[in-house]
């Protein structure tokens, strides 16, 4: 019997945010591949027997295609390896999982899913605030900024409201088309942005910013690494004492 594939969640960066069972498939992997997204100190804890495929993709960038990466989870667990398919955060979050679940189901492969912590929660904890809160937001959404079509629309009219929170997914470039139309809908232009570059990470950088000036801000600030855009919350008081760059809202009341 060939062994599961396993889709495993390597959370936000953090290699203490790792799951027991993500460390152990990544130590008792043949074969890791991963998205460029992953932490080198995350990969650096597979084990000595394991070999690392980077399969990674970037936001607009050269990336492998999909059916590569398919092709290359069957034909890697056809032959009997222990086959790690290691992703960002949690798999079955903006992760292209179904995709690859079914070419390994058609190829007659079985598979597991191992949870990870997702940006949106590390981001959270970054700047001190709760995804959701009584009274406050009895609902929150995962949204992508941007999808294989280019950017992604969504219910700006809800999104709009006061009081909403999401968790933008990819949204660093998208940030002037999501401004323009949360804009357009009449959200209030001091609606609270934050965003929140290596969340979890040693680099992790707190841009606090409003919905009128968050395409500029982000421009400025020119994130090289992932950056998870909050909208609808600010970094809480205490949290914005930490590293909180650039002309952010705290710092504008203050
Ligand atoms: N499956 C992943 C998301 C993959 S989509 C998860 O659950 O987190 C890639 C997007 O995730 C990035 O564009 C960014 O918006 C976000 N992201 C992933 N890791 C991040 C990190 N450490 N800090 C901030 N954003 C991150």
């Amino acid at each position: 019997m060939p062994h599961p594939i396993q889709f495993i969640g390597a959370g936000p960066g953090d290699p203490d945010l790792l799951t027991r069972k993500a460390l152990r498939g990544l130590q008792e992997a043949d074969v890791i591949l991963h998205d460029r997204l992953i932490a080198p100190e995350i990969l650096a804890l597979a084990g000595p027997g394991a070999r690392l495929e980077d399969v990674g993709k970037t936001g607009f960038g050269p990336h492998t295609p999909q059916d590569a990466i398919n092709a290359r989870l069957v034909t890697l667990g056809r032959a009997g390896l222990r086959v790690v398919r290691l992703k960002a955060g949690d798999p079955t979050v903006f992760g292209r999982l179904d995709e690859e679940i079914e070419a390994v189901e058609a190829a007659g492969l079985g598979h597991v899913i191992v949870p990870g912590i997702t940006a949106a929660s590390a981001a959270m904890a970054g700047i001190g605030q709760s995804f959701t809160r009584r009274g406050r937001n009895s609902a929150t959404r995962l949204i992508t900024g941007h999808d294989t079509q280019g950017y992604t629309d969504h219910d700006w009219r809800a999104l709009a409201r006061p009081g909403e929170v999401a968790a933008i997914y990819m949204g660093g470039r998208a940030a002037r088309f999501i401004q323009g139309r949360l804009l357009m809908h009449g959200a209030a232009p001091d609606t609270p942005v934050t965003f929140v570059e290596n969340a979890s990470r040693a680099d992790q950088r707190v841009i606090a910013t409003t919905l009128a000036a968050m395409a500029a801000e982000i421009g400025d600030a020119a994130p090289r690494g992932p950056v998870l855009t909050i909208l609808g919350l600010a970094p809480r008081a205490a949290a914005a004492r930490l590293p909180v760059l650039r002309r952010g809202l705290h710092e504008e009341l203050a």
